[in-house]
């Protein structure tokens, strides 16, 4: 399955990722977790990339483009991928759409997670993540096990800089500007699903999971 998940910042998108992709054995691909991890490590990328996250901006689609068609040839997308994160904006819809028709391949199905606009802040600002491997937590709605502690690796959970009040209100922006039309881009190729993320995290995953095995199916 070839899968990309839309929606605001902090619509859930990362939440139900590591879930889709620990049930149906797909690689789970977040650009914003690449983007981190290089950051970490200081790498030419990394600097560039960090310019423009700590602001709230998006990363130039040039260098976005080059780092998923590069991660797309890893072994592990051989049998499909959940994109997290990516597409971003029109042209990066279009150069993956391109690179898939190549192949004579395409997308099976953009899932969109709708959030309203008030649910947004306080979900960024209570979030808590996993720097090891991205796992996503809140301090109110999905806490750890045990205090401040990764589930899944047991690192010590931290709030990403970027989740900041008034960066949050940039990249809501962002996103309303750039990001929103990729909605209608799949509504019109009869790709979108659209799926109510004010449920709880598990209503929300019993969802996409029934819909993800219909297309399977299909
Ligand atoms: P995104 O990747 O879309 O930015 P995340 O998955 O990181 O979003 O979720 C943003 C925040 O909201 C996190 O703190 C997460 O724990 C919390 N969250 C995710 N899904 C839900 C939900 N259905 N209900 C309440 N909180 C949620
Ligand atoms: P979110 O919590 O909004 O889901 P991400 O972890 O996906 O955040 O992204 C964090 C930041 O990384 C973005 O604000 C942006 O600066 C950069 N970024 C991630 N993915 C992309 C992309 N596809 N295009 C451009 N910038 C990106
Ligand atoms: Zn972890």
């Amino acid at each position: 399955m070839k899968i990309i998940l839309l929606g605001p910042p902090g619509a859930g998108k990362g939440t139900q990722a590591k879930l889709i992709s620990e049930k149906y054995s797909i690689p789970h691909i977040s650009t914003g977790d690449i983007f981190r991890k290089n950051i970490s490590e200081k790498t030419q990328l990394g600097i560039k990339a960090k310019e423009y996250m700590d602001k709230g901006l998006l990363v130039p689609d040039e260098l976005t483009i080059d780092l998923v068609n590069d991660r797309f040839t890893n072994d592990d997308c051989k049998n499909g991928f959940l994109l997290d994160g990516f597409p971003r904006t029109v042209k990066q819809a279009e150069a993956l759409e391109n690179f898939l028709k190549a192949k004579g391949e395409g997308i099976d199905t953009a899932l969109l997670i709708e959030v309203p606009g008030s649910y947004i802040l306080d979900r960024m600002t209570g979030r808590r993540v996993c720097p090891s491997c991205g796992a996503s937590y809140h301090i109110k709605f999905n806490p750890p096990k045990v205090d401040g502690l990764c589930d899944l690796c047991g690192s010590a959970v931290v709030q990403r800089k970027d989740d900041s009040e008034e960066t949050v209100k940039e990249r809501i922006d962002v996103y309303e500007k750039q990001t929103q039309p990729l909605v209608d881009f799949y509504k019109q190729k009869n790709q979108l699903f659209v799926v109510d993320g004010t449920q709880l995290i598990d209503e929300v995953f019993k969802i996409i999971s029934n819909h993800i095995e219909i297309e399977g199916n299909k």
